[in-house]
């Protein structure tokens, strides 16, 4: 057991120096709380998959203060990962780019590639300026928990096992990085997040979209990347997702009440559930919102003991709705029902 220190946004000059030291620290980004350590000391990298249970061939992230950092871990960089730079960095948007020997295998679980992103909050910008080392940082839960969105849900899974939580507030996107693969043509949308399809299109041309993103891999598939055939952000009871025009789905729900059942709903539809353990995703016509608030909605349920089943109803997939669906179809291991 570490005693595991509680720090503010003011403490962020105290973060980078335990990072440079070699310590696990979790901290704010706009996505998600990332649970950071040096890049380049394998040992420290290791102590991240130890702390989250994290299997050894998921590959992590690194996190640098800008598009100069990227040729001092990136080889054969091409000018569209510059454009998107230049279009969404510091933002929600991992870049996969061919590695340099520098970076150590245990980063990459040994493949040839990387993941880069420049995070827009500033108390992970204070601390990549500071270090000036690359941060390798998987979202801050135990593997197979919903990522988390504030320092408490960090705390919860955390606690002991880290040097210290930076508490930066919640975060403003919420759900992690959309990653784009640019070593592959036409480039490969591998996870939807906050960058949309339609905005990498933008910069990009054509982009494919990975068919882990929209349906279940089953389990004799290889999957494009290693990370995409774990079951994320499971809650303990099933949730079944109801896909169609809101009115229908939130009667649909409603006619499938009874005891042990949860709803995820959207605001315009609580009134329909008195009584019922709920959580509300915001307004119907908030995506953002919904971004914000799905993975505390999981989280929540995960502490109600008598919930035995979940209903969430489904936004549309346009837009942010890609990542917001995306990762609700996960949770509800692909358990949809269309109206
Ligand atoms: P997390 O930071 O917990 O959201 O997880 C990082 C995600 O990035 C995982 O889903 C990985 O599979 C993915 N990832 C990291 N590096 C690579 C890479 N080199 N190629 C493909 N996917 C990657
Ligand atoms: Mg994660």
């Amino acid at each position: 057991m570490t005693d595991t220190l509680r720090l503010a946004a003011a403490d962020a000059p105290r973060a980078a120096h335990l990072l440079a030291q070699g310590e696990l620290v979790a901290f704010p980004t706009e996505t998600v709380y990332g649970l950071g350590a040096n890049g380049l000391d394998p040992e420290a990298v290791a102590a991240i998959f130890a702390a989250k249970g994290r299997p050894q061939d998921n590959p992590l992230i690194l996190h640098i203060p800008g598009p100069d950092h990227l040729a001092r871990y990136c080889a054969h960089i091409p000018a569209a990962a510059y454009d998107l730079a230049r279009r969404f960095w510091p933002g929600p948007l991992t870049m996969i780019l061919a590695r340099k020997p520098v970076v150590p295998d245990v980063v990459t679980a040994g493949l040839d590639t990387v993941g880069m992103r420049c995070p827009d909050h500033p108390v992970a910008r204070e601390i990549l300026e500071l270090c000036q080392l690359p941060i390798a940082a998987p979202s801050a839960n135990t593997s197979g928990k919903p990522s988390p969105t504030t320092a408490q849900a960090v705390w919860e899974d955390m606690a002991g096992k880290i040097a210290a939580v930076v508490d930066g507030g919640p975060c403003a996107v919420g759900v992690e990085s959309t990653i784009v693969d640019l070593t592959v043509a036409p480039p490969r949308l591998l996870r939807p997040g906050g960058v949309t399809l339609e905005e990498l299109g933008e910069v990009l041309g054509p982009v494919a979209v990975d068919e882990a993103v929209v349906r279940l891999m089953s389990t004799g598939e290889k999957p494009r990347a290693p990370g995409m055939k774990y079951r994320h952000y499971a809650p303990k009871a099933p949730v079944t997702v109801v896909r169609g025009e809101p009115r229908e789905t939130a009667a649909y729900i409603c006619s499938h009440l009874r005891p042990g059942v949860g709803v995820i709903c959207f605001e315009d539809y609580v009134n329909l559930f008195p009584g019922c353990p709920l959580r509300s995703l915001g307004p119907e016509g908030d995506l953002s919102e919904q971004a914000r608030r799905l993975f505390e909605a999981l989280r929540w349920f995960d502490g109600q003991a008598d919930v035995t089943a979940i209903y969430a109803q489904s936004p549309d997939s346009g837009g942010l709705g890609l990542a917001v669906t995306n990762r609700l179809n996960k949770a509800a291991g692909f358990h949809i029902i269309d109206l």
